[in-house]
């Protein structure tokens, strides 16, 4: 008999017990500590300090003297040496840091082992690229670093959110004070880890843990830029605290992206694609395809297709490599998604869940799909940020732009037809910072993402991205 070797995803990385501030090169201690718990089990996987106004002081006055002793006069081929010595290293490490980010948010080990983690390095290696050739990116002759940018990220991608920040802030010479969310500070303090074994100068990249005050702190910390990712609600208070200052602003927000299929699509395509967009990452995605357009005609085939695909679906434990839907990250955010899946049912729509069990520990949700549902009510217009699709119908493609853009967010859209003059048509129309045409959720380093009206401004990736670090 042949014995297999243990897959790589089941030996646990080495989590310390405790972790501290990352501050100009040391960890170090902070005003509190706090608990980041595994949602899958519910068990703590480790302390972590919380950093207050006072540790927020410091780590952007290091990075200021970082920014204008060693980082901001480096010349960018140097600059991106350090860049290219991360990327490489977060892939060396991938397997262990796929690991980790499975453990602290519970999204399933195939997609932070295929996805996060992968696409994170992938963001390193290409802005490492751009390092030495900012004059030639359009935006002038001689672009300057901003200087010392204050980042705050959310706990969905806590990894890529990271180096969707941090790669370009370096690679135009400024430095970082980076806030990851409060659930999900692992692979940041990982990534800190990976800094000092990178030997990047001291004070480059400081990261602090800590919630809402420690974000709020850093945004009104002597900083020259907030860029921050997180909910509409926040980025409209951060907007607000920084109007009227010197500090530029770039705020990717929420969602609550139409997914158009019309009668002339691939049907099996449209379902995986439908799939894809609502239930990766359990839901828990700004662009995530929550609003299912379909046209009346195909409804009731599209409609009985997706339940057969979404039945067999596999919830349940995040380390497992066959599991699609992972764990819920927070009791909090377990309780808003029941919240709003309660006021669809209160509405009137129609639920369906396919018949599945769930672990006794830790927090689930069941893939859930709302039918019958009205424009008016709050599951076609709030973002729920969790594995729920709900399906409204259309006639003509006119009705089904209408439709797609009557909500406050803009952020991505995506459209399911055989016919490339309608893909063409529809993109055209629809209001929204990226568009996918038969398919969905693709992301790329040198794709620009970001959004339209209540979803934010500025973009991150692509030259575009670039053009949001830079004096120009
Ligand atoms: P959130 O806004 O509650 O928190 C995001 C981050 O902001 C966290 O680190 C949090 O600690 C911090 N924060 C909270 N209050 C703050 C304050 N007053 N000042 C400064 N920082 C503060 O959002 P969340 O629940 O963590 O994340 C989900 C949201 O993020 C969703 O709305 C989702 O659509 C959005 N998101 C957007 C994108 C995008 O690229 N557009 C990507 C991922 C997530």
């Amino acid at each position: 008999m042949f014995e297999y070797a243990p897959a790589p995803e089941s030996v646990r990385p080495e989590i310390k017990e405790h972790y501290g501030l990352f501050v100009d090169g040391e960890f170090v201690d902070g005003e509190a500590v706090f608990k980041s718990v595994n949602p899958a089990t519910e068990e703590v996987l480790f302390t972590v300090a919380e950093a207050g106004a006072a540790d927020v002081a410091k780590a952007v006055a290091a990075a200021r003297r970082a920014q204008e002793a060693v980082w901001g006069p480096m010349s960018g081929a140097e600059r991106g040496k350090y860049l290219f010595r991360i990327a490489r290293l977060l892939q060396e490490r991938s397997r262990e840091f796929a690991v980790a980010e499975s453990l602290d948010n519970g999204k399933p080990i195939k997609e932070t082992r295929d996805f996060d983690v992968p696409t994170a390095a992938q963001h390193f290696f290409y802005h490492a690229g751009w390092a030495d050739k900012l004059a030639y990116a359009g935006l002038g002759a001689d672009p300057r670093p901003l200087g010392v940018i204050g980042q705050v990220i959310p706990w969905n991608f806590p990894i890529l959110m990271l180096a969707w920040k941090i790669a370009p802030a370096l690679a135009c010479g400024n430095t970082v004070v980076l806030k990851p969310a409060e659930t999900t500070p692992l692979t940041a303090l990982m990534f800190a880890e990976l800094c000092q074994e990178a030997d990047l100068p001291p004070g480059v990249v400081n990261i602090l843990p800590g919630a809402g005050a420690t974000g709020a702190a850093l945004v009104d910390a002597d900083v020259d830029k907030v860029a921050f990712t997180g909910s509409t609600a926040v980025g409209r208070a951060i907007a607000k605290s920084i109007a009227g200052s010197k500090k530029k602003v770039t705020l990717e927000l929420g969602g609550k992206a139409a997914n158009i299929v019309f009668d002339d699509a691939a049907i099996d395509q449209a379902v995986e694609g439908i799939v894809n967009g609502i239930f990766f990452n359990q839901g828990h995605v700004c662009c995530a395809g929550s609003r299912l357009l379909v046209q009346e005609s195909v409804a009731d085939e599209v409609l009985s297709r997706l339940k057969e695909r979404v039945a067999t679906l596999r919830v349940g434990d995040p380390l497992d490599k066959n599991t699609d839907i992972g764990a819920i990250n927070s009791a909090e955010q377990l309780e808003r998604i029941t919240a709003l899946t309660e006021t669809g049912r209160g509405e009137g729509a129609d639920v369906w869940q396919p018949a599945c069990d769930l672990p006794e520990n830790g927090f689930w949700f069941r893939p859930t799909v709302f039918t019958g549902v009205q424009q008016s009510m709050r599951i076609a217009r709030e973002e729920i940020f969790g594995p729920v699709l709900s399906v409204l119908t259309f006639r003509t493609p006119d009705e089904a732009i209408a439709k797609a853009n009557n909500t406050p967010y803009g952020l991505s859209a995506g459209v399911w037809t055989e016919k490339g003059s309608k893909i063409l048509w529809a993109a055209e129309r629809l209001r929204a910072g990226v568009v996918w045409a038969n398919t969905f959720n693709q992301f790329d380093a040198a794709s620009p993402f970001g959004g339209l009206k209540e979803s934010g401004y500025g973009r991150e990736g692509g030259r575009q991205g670039l053009e949001a670090y830079l004096d120009v």
